[in-house]
């Protein structure tokens, strides 16, 4: 049924406890899980204004995220999936939701929260707008 998985990462705790939970679905028929991780383009901007400081920091931030992949790419693989790897700037639940469109995962799978983890929140903004707006079901794990 969940044969296609988008699992979007923030690199936090609550994101990667979601990977535990994508293994388990090799066994229920999930073929292919396509790992997403978005750098926030609001930050880039906020972080510096001179273009070129920015592009640079872009390119750090997209070596950053891929090194950090890696290891999720091999573990995913270990269990038996097809994985694949993206890293994109953009502003992030809109990225989630545009990747959606493109690849059309039959399951999203991501945390309840994510860096900020604010106590009294019960779901961070991106969770929230992914769950609201996304066509295919999603799949919430709780920190
Ligand atoms: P907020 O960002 O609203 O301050 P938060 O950081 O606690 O709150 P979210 O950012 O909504 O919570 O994170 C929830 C989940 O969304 C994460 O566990 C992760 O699966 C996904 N996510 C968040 N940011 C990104 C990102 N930049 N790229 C990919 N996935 C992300
Ligand atoms: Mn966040």
């Amino acid at each position: 049924m969940f044969w296609k998985i988008l699992y979007a990462t923030d690199f936090s705790e609550v994101s990667t406890k979601a990977l535990d939970y994508i293994k388990e679905l090799r066994s229920a028929g999930t073929e292919e899980v396509v790992v997403l991780h978005v750098v926030d383009s609001r930050y880039l901007e906020y972080l510096l204004y001179d273009a070129k400081r920015s592009l640079d920091a872009e390119t750090d931030m997209h070596r950053h995220a891929r090194a950090a992949l890696e290891p999720v790419r091999d573990e995913l693989a270990q269990v038996g999936f097809r994985v694949s790897v993206r890293v994109e700037t953009a502003v992030p639940f809109l990225e989630i939701l545009r990747i959606e469109e493109e690849e059309k995962p039959s399951l999203i799978v991501m945390g309840s929260h994510g860096k900020s983890n604010i106590k009294e929140m019960l779901l961070g903004s991106v969770s929230a707008e992914v769950l609201r707006k996304s066509l295919a079901p999603v799949l919430i794990i709780k920190r």
